[in-house]
């Protein structure tokens, strides 16, 4: 067998024997597929036992950021058994209810609409532990053209390809930072970038990696179907795909994982002109000057990459940065941006229009002129790409979702899904088209493979979308989890926060150089009401990402303001400025930058 094959079969062979022995094992190991039509070598899908809350875990705090009232499950009963917490369903879930369906009505157990993050990790849990599974997934190309091969938005045209893009631009500013660590320039030339190689290796990555996907759900057993699909009743779906032909399945369950795609602003030329982050990755030519239009982090992010590849970069914000982050974090970003890498800000603006100058041709970005009102005023200029990140739509109006009585958000167009079940009880879903939940890539695919093992292996255990960490990737990266300053005093009252924070000289990068020091900073969000429990963690600072990977668990597993403090720092890093912020926000104290080795 392949590696992958033999890297399942391991991890099968783990899941079982956690299943076994936390005392819910009902699965057939002996006929560990089965296939629809022999439903009775299906194990009945179990749900959950009743009386469960008593065995509820919360994890990292509960919604109001309090340990108070938590129980530790006695025994472990899930799939997930072996971590030490868990989150499982209570008796009243949605799922408790949902009817076993007859496998032998269908061609498959479970249909996943939608070969993204969410659906690939769901179809293959599905799959691993027996069910006949089948993914739909087609990509609707962009206004102007662009399409991509299996895996969705995050391997495609998200999280990869944007963090090589980011990676391409620090690689940029590390060339600098070398120069004064002695390294010279061959010929003692200037650093010049190759737009088009950059994105031809970063294509081939991405091919390389659609093609992987194909083989996965190949070693698995998954029917891959590449064809566009909509529901047209609650267990019949109809897909066409590029080249017209037709097919109609039918399904015991399935999910929705269709995933969202940018929003474009409905002004003239928007579409004609204009391009989104479904375009940017794979453009064959430099952008050029470009206008990043909106200030999501997608907008904040390719503004970042841009300025550091060496093009011209505005940013065009209408109201505030990164909407839903703390917004102290994102001035601080903006600033660094500015102050650090020249990106320009125009706020309080909108386009109102974008018109051709001179066409965009094979290797060469064209002309337009944008015009724009800030503050009633109207602005005129010239750029040579135009980006918009305004925002995305949940891919859900084009799928068929009323005809099998799957309702949506009609504000946000998206699914309200309790434990990723629709109203519709054989139909699920997960990832972006979840309304209130977080876009991101490891949460679709957490819920999905959780989904998957409360389908079809009887787990209980649920997703817990709370105290997730993200990064947003700016050249001066920014982490965070937990709650935005401004939520907390909100939620707690001004007298119980107390928020310890710090300046920080960054080692791990260009100490030389002093790139972005006077950017780098570190805060945590106290709850003086439970002991000063760290509510929000947030960085700014090279390898932002990596530091908060490492202090989420810390954050989810309860820690205390005290706890930062006795964490032994490794020295010397970034990350151990968290164990010795010792400036108090209400203190008033002015932030210096230390001395290193303080
Ligand atoms: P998707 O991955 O979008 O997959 C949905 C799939 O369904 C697509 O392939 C789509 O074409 C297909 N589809 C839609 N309708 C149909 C249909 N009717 N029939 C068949 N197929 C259909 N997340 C992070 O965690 N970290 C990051 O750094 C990060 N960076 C990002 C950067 C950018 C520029 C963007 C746009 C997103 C980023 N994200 C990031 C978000 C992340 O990509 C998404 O949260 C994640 O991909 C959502 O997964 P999903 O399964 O819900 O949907």
């Amino acid at each position: 067998p392949s590696k992958a094959l033999r890297q399942f079969i391991q991890a099968d062979r783990a899941f079982l024997q956690r299943i076994r022995s936390s005392g819910v094992s009902t699965i057939n190991q002996s006929s560990l597929r089965y296939v629809s039509g022999t439903s009775s070598k299906m194990p009945p899908p179990i749900f959950p036992i009743p009386d469960e809350r008593a065995n509820t875990v919360a994890v990292g705090g509960d919604k109001n950021g309090s340990h108070e009232g938590e129980k530790t499950s006695p025994q472990k009963t899930s799939s997930d058994a072996s971590a030490s917490v868990h989150h499982q369903m209570s008796p009243q879930s949605p799922a408790n209810t949902s009817p076993v369906v007859d496998g032998d009505k269908f061609d498959y157990d479970f249909v996943v609409i939608g070969g993204g993050s969410g659906g690939l990790a769901a179809s293959k849990e599905a799959s691993r532990l027996g069910a006949k599974v089948a993914v739909f997934d087609y990509v609707q190309p962009t206004p102007i053209g662009t399409k991509w091969g299996l895996g969705g938005t995050c391997v495609n045209v998200g999280c990869i390809p944007k963090k090589m893009m980011h990676q391409a631009s620090l690689l940029g500013e590390a060339i600098e930072d070398a120069k004064s660590y002695g390294w010279e320039l061959a010929g003692g030339g200037d650093k010049k970038h190759n737009w088009g190689a950059m994105v031809q290796s970063i294509q081939d990555f991405i091919h390389s990696l659609n093609w992987k996907y194909k083989v996965a759900l190949r070693d698995v057993n998954v029917s891959y179907i590449n064809s566009y699909a909509k529901l047209i009743d609650k267990n019949h779906i109809h897909a066409v795909n590029a080249k017209g032909k037709e097919v109609t399945v039918s399904a015991a369950k399935i999910l929705i994982a269709t995933g969202g795609r940018p929003k474009y602003p409905e002004i003239p030329g928007a579409k004609e002109y204009g391009i989104t982050s479904d375009d940017i990755f794979s453009l064959q030519y430099p952008p050029g000057k470009t206008l990043c239009v909106g200030a999501s982090y997608v907008s904040l992010e390719c503004a970042g990459f841009l300025a550091g590849l060496g093009f011209d970069t505005t940013v065009m914000v209408r109201s505030i940065l990164l909407r839903g982050f703390d917004q102290d974090m994102a001035e601080r970003i903006g600033r660094a941006m500015e102050e650090s890498h020249h990106v320009k800000f125009i706020r309080g603006a909108v386009p109102s229009k974008i018109e051709e100058i001179e066409p965009r041709q094979d290797g060469k970005a064209g002309r337009l002129r944008v015009t724009s009102t800030q503050n009633g005023k109207e602005i005129v200029e010239e750029y040579n790409t135009v980006l918009f990140a305004v925002g995305r739509d949940a891919c859900t109006s084009t799928i068929g979702l009323e005809k099998a009585g799957v309702k949506v958000n009609p504000d946000s167009g998206k699914i309200n899904a309790e434990y990723e079940q629709t109203n519709v009880p054989n139909i699920y879903a997960i990832g972006d088209v979840l309304d209130g939940r977080p876009e991101l890539t490891p949460v679709a695919i957490q819920a999905g493979n959780k989904l998957a093992r409360r389908l079809f292996a009887g787990s209980k255990v649920v997703y817990d979308y709370e105290m997730v960490p993200t990064t947003v990737f700016t050249p001066v990266e920014y982490g965070c989890i937990g709650l935005a300053e401004e939520v907390a005093l909100k939620k707690y009252g001004k007298d119980n926060i107390e928020v310890y924070h710090g300046r920080y000289r960054p080692v791990t990068t260009r100490p030389i150089a002093g790139y972005g020091e006077e950017h780098c900073y570190a805060k945590l969000i106290c709850n003086k009401l439970d002991d000063e429990r760290v509510v929000g963690l947030h960085v700014l600072g090279p390898n932002a990402g990596e530091i908060t990977q490492g202090f989420a668990l810390g954050m989810r597993l309860g820690a205390k303001k005290r706890d930062f403090d006795d964490l032994t720092g490794i020295h010397p890093t970034d990350a151990e400025n968290f164990v010795s912020l010792l400036i108090t926000r209400s203190s008033g104290v002015d932030l210096s930058l230390p001395q290193c080795c303080g």
